[in-house]
C-alpha cells in the first residue's frame, strides 16, 4: 500500500510551523518549514500556510491526494464552526479566515481546526505523555501570554466555540490595579507571562522602591532594552527588584496551577513555553510547594509537574495529532 500523509500547521503570532509526517507519525518522518508570521491582509496567514505545503509537497514528491487531512493549531480565539481567528490581538485583524481559503486550494482534504493550547495538549497527549497520565492530563503554556489545553476524563475539552481553558486570565487578584490585555485586572498573565514580567519590572523602577542595578547594568541603563530574559538573569544574580517580580511570577503561577488542579484534578501538569528557559527558577519552588504543603493552593491531591520536551515544536506536533485522532475517530477528541 502507498503511503499516506499528515499536514500540521502551528500558526502563531510571530511564527509559522509547517510539518508533512507519513500517517504513522514517526518523528524522523516529520519535514518541517518554519516562516514569519505575515501580517499584511487578513488572507495573508492562509496564502503562507498553502504555499509552505505546495513547496513542501513538491521538495518532498508527495501527491496532493495523499493527505489524509491538514490540522491547523493557531493562536485564538477562533470560531470552530466558521474557520477562522477572531479578536486576537497580535494578528492584527479582526478576523482572519482559515480553513475556506485553504480549503479552495485543497479541495476535498479534510481541514482540522483547534485553538493552540487545545492543539498542545493533543500533542502532549499522543507524543509524550505516558498511559498513567492521558486521562487526566494538562498543558499550560507561559509565553507572551499564558494558555491552557485540558484532557479530562479521558476527553480533551473544547467549549461552545473551541476555546475552553483560557487558564491564563484567571483572576488571581482581583484588588489588582494591574491591567491585563484582555482589560481585566490582576489576571493570571499580568503576573506571571513575560510580556507580564516585562511590565510588573518596568512599573516597579519606576516605583523607584527596590535597588535595580543589577538589572540596569545587563541593560546598559536602557531600560527599553528590558525582557523578561534579562529580569530572570538579573534576580539570578541577585537584584533585589527582580527577584521580586520573578518571585511574583511564581507566587501566582502557583496559585494558576493550584486553580486548575481544583477545576481539573489532573494528574500531571505539562508546562512550554517560551518562559520556560529559565524554568530552573519557576518550577522547583512550585513543585516544592506542591509536594510539602499543597493544601494552600489546592484542595486535591495535587499534579505531577512536569516541563514539556518537545518546546517549540509541540505547537506542530498537536496539529499532526489532531489529524490522526480524527482519522482514526479517537474517543479523545470524541463529544460524547
Ligand atoms: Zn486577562
Amino acid at each position: 500500500m502507498e503511503k499516506s500523509y499528515i499536514v500540521g500547521v502551528d500558526i502563531g503570532g510571530t511564527w509559522i510551523r509547517v510539518g508533512i509526517c507519513t500517517s504513522d507519525l514517526k518523528e524522523e518522518n516529520i519535514k518541517r518549514r518554519i516562516t514569519r508570521t505575515k501580517k499584511e491582509n487578513p488572507n495573508s496567514i492562509s496564502n503562507s500556510v498553502c504555499e509552505i505545503i505546495e513547496d513542501l509537497l513538491k521538495e518532498n514528491n508527495i501527491k496532493k491526494k495523499k493527505i489524509i487531512g491538514i490540522g491547523l493549531a493557531s493562536a485564538g480565539p477562533i470560531d470552530l464552526e466558521k474557520g477562522e481567528i477572531f479578536n486576537n490581538a497580535n494578528l492584527g485583524f479582526k478576523i482572519i479566515p482559515l480553513k475556506r481559503p485553504i480549503e479552495k486550494k485543497f479541495p476535498g482534504i479534510p481541514i482540522y481546526l483547534i485553538n493552540d493550547c487545545n492543539g498542545a495538549v493533543l500533542g502532549v497527549h499522543y507524543f509524550e505523555a505516558d498511559d498513567r497520565e492521558k486521562d487526566n492530563l494538562v498543558y499550560i503554556t507561559i509565553s507572551t501570554g499564558i494558555g491552557g489545553g485540558v484532557i479530562c476524563n479521558g476527553h480533551l475539552l473544547l467549549g461552545k466555540e473551541g476555546n475552553a481553558a483560557e487558564v491564563g486570565h484567571g483572576l488571581v487578584e482581583p484588588k489588582s490595579k494591574e491591567q491585563c490585555n484582555c482589560g481585566a485586572y490582576g489576571c493570571w498573565e499580568v503576573f506571571s507571562s513575560g510580556t507580564g514580567v516585562k511590565n510588573r519590572a518596568l512599573e516597579s523602577i519606576s516605583e523607584g522602591k527596590l535597588n535595580a542595578d543589577i538589572l540596569l547594568k545587563i541593560v546598559n541603563n536602557d531600560i527599553t532594552k528590558i525582557t523578561a530574559k534579562e529580569v530572570f538573569q538579573a534576580a539570578r544574580k541577585g537584584d533585589k527588584l527582580s527577584k521580586k517580580v520573578v518571585d511574583d511570577c511564581v507566587f501566582y503561577t502557583t496559585v494558576g496551577f493550584g486553580l486548575v488542579n481544583n477545576f481539573y484534578d489532573c494528574t500531571t501538569i505539562y508546562v512550554g513555553g517560551a518562559m520556560m528557559k529559565d524554568h530552573k527558577q519557576i518550577l522547583p519552588p512550585i513543585i516544592k510547594q506542591f509536594k510539602e504543603n499543597p493544601i494552600i493552593f489546592t484542595v486535591n491531591n495535587p499534579p505531577e509537574i512536569k516541563l514539556i520536551k518537545l518546546s517549540d515544536d509541540i505547537g506542530l506536533r498537536g496539529a499532526l495529532a489532531l489529524v490522526k485522532y480524527k482519522t482514526e475517530k479517537h474517543k479523545v477528541i470524541s463529544k460524547n
